[in-house]
């Protein structure tokens, strides 16, 4: 059988080695008898797991000591709400950059927080571009200005991050934190859902300058207060053992197999030039984004001509030879392949050949 190679946006691909490793100590972890998923998020062999698990992704992105590093649940559509909650505080106020869906949709939730303002859309308009943002833009008053560094259903990504002064810079990186080295520094806050680029669904990971939180007023509930969960070092209820240590697995995958971010970000944009070459050089597909703000993660293509049979028919073939979930966005149409960290270079190899040789019988 050809190995499956899956390009779904997520949940989406994990390391085949963090898979193994798992199945090995799924049901006798350490010794212990039991597995992960059984035992007490008070024990000593969890805790060494959190732990690590928080130790290794400070290491990874070099996060400072004035940054906590949190493992909610609730996905990124929580911290779209816990946000405001507890950063819109001072002025009630805040700066949105519409680039997609999710920026979009994080906007409407805060309204129900103060005001924020859209301050550039690239939704509706023009989604194939990151709109350019100066700091004359920028509201003084806002308590942060929030972006969506890459936009998991539009293909597109921030390659320049606004010049925002003082003011602190959200970022939900969902799709495409530990694609690269970035400098935490340069963010008050970044959080992102597990199941893009960290590990299985049901984790979200949140970094937050520490002076920004415990700002929340009283009516703001226990579980969305940032405070709270810095104190209990993540641990203030139950939390999503399972996920934590897979997300622990694929960070020590991260360090040790593939050797750092910045290895990482070179194997990535390899990947992402591979398919952007073949879908330009292709006879019947085009990228949807043309130009630089074209995104290493997410990359969307259509039929030139607005063929949906053709689409279809090349979904359909591509998924008998174990290329699956390439079906774009349903908002979108389409196909999208979405090539995170974990899908290896022989994957996207597999679709760029299965591309020509596609161009060649349908021509
Ligand atoms: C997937 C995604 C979300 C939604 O994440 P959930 O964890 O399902 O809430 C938000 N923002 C971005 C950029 C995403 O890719």
């Amino acid at each position: 059988m050809n190995p499956v190679y899956n390009f779904s946006a997520g949940p989406s691909t994990l390391p085949k080695s963090v898979l193994k490793k798992a199945e090995v100590e799924l049901s006798n972890y350490k010794g212990s008898g039991m597995s992960v998923m059984e035992l007490s998020h008070r024990s000593k062999l969890f805790m060494d797991i959190i732990q690590d698990a928080e130790k290794t992704l400070r290491e990874l992105m070099n996060i400072p000591d004035n940054y906590t590093v949190l493992f909610l649940q609730g996905g990124a559509s929580t911290q779209f709400a816990m946000v405001p909650m507890n950063l819109m505080i001072k002025n009630k106020k805040a700066d949105y950059v519409i680039t997609g869906t999710w920026s979009q949709k994080a906007y409407e939730e805060a309204k129900k927080y103060g005001t924020p303002r859209v301050i550039a859309n690239s939704h509706g308009a023009d989604l194939s571009h990151i709109p350019k943002v100066t700091r004359d833009m920028i509201d003084p008053e806002a308590d942060y200005v929030h972006i969506t560094t890459n936009n998991t259903i539009e293909g597109t990504c921030f390659y320049e991050l606004p010049d925002t002064g003082d003011i602190p810079i959200v970022a939900d990186m969902s799709s495409n934190i530990l694609s690269e080295l970035i400098d935490v520094t340069d963010y008050g806050l970044i959080y992102a859902g597990a199941q893009k680029n960290i590990g299985p669904a049901g984790m979200t990971v949140v970094i937050v300058r520490d002076d920004l939180i415990g700002h929340a007023p009283e009516n703001v509930p226990t579980m969305l207060d940032y405070q709270v969960h810095k104190k209990a070092h993540s641990i203030y209820n139950t939390p999503p053992t399972f996920a934590i240590y897979m997300a622990k697995l694929v960070f020590d995958w991260l360090k040790d197999d593939v050797g750092g971010l910045e290895k990482m970000a070179e194997l990535n944009e390899q990947k992402a030039n591979l398919l952007y070459d073949a879908i330009d050089h292709s006879i019947l597909f085009e990228a949807t984004i043309k130009d630089r703000d074209r995104s290493w993660m997410n990359v969307p293509f259509i039929s030139k001509t607005g063929d949906e049979a053709l689409e279809k028919k090349f979904l359909k073939e591509a998924s008998e030879r174990g290329l699956v979930t390439l079906k774009g966005h349903r908002s979108t149409g389409g196909m999208r392949a979405s090539i995170y960290n974990a899908m290896p270079l022989e994957g996207v190899q597999a679709l760029v050949d299965f591309i020509k040789e596609f161009d060649q019988n349908n021509q």
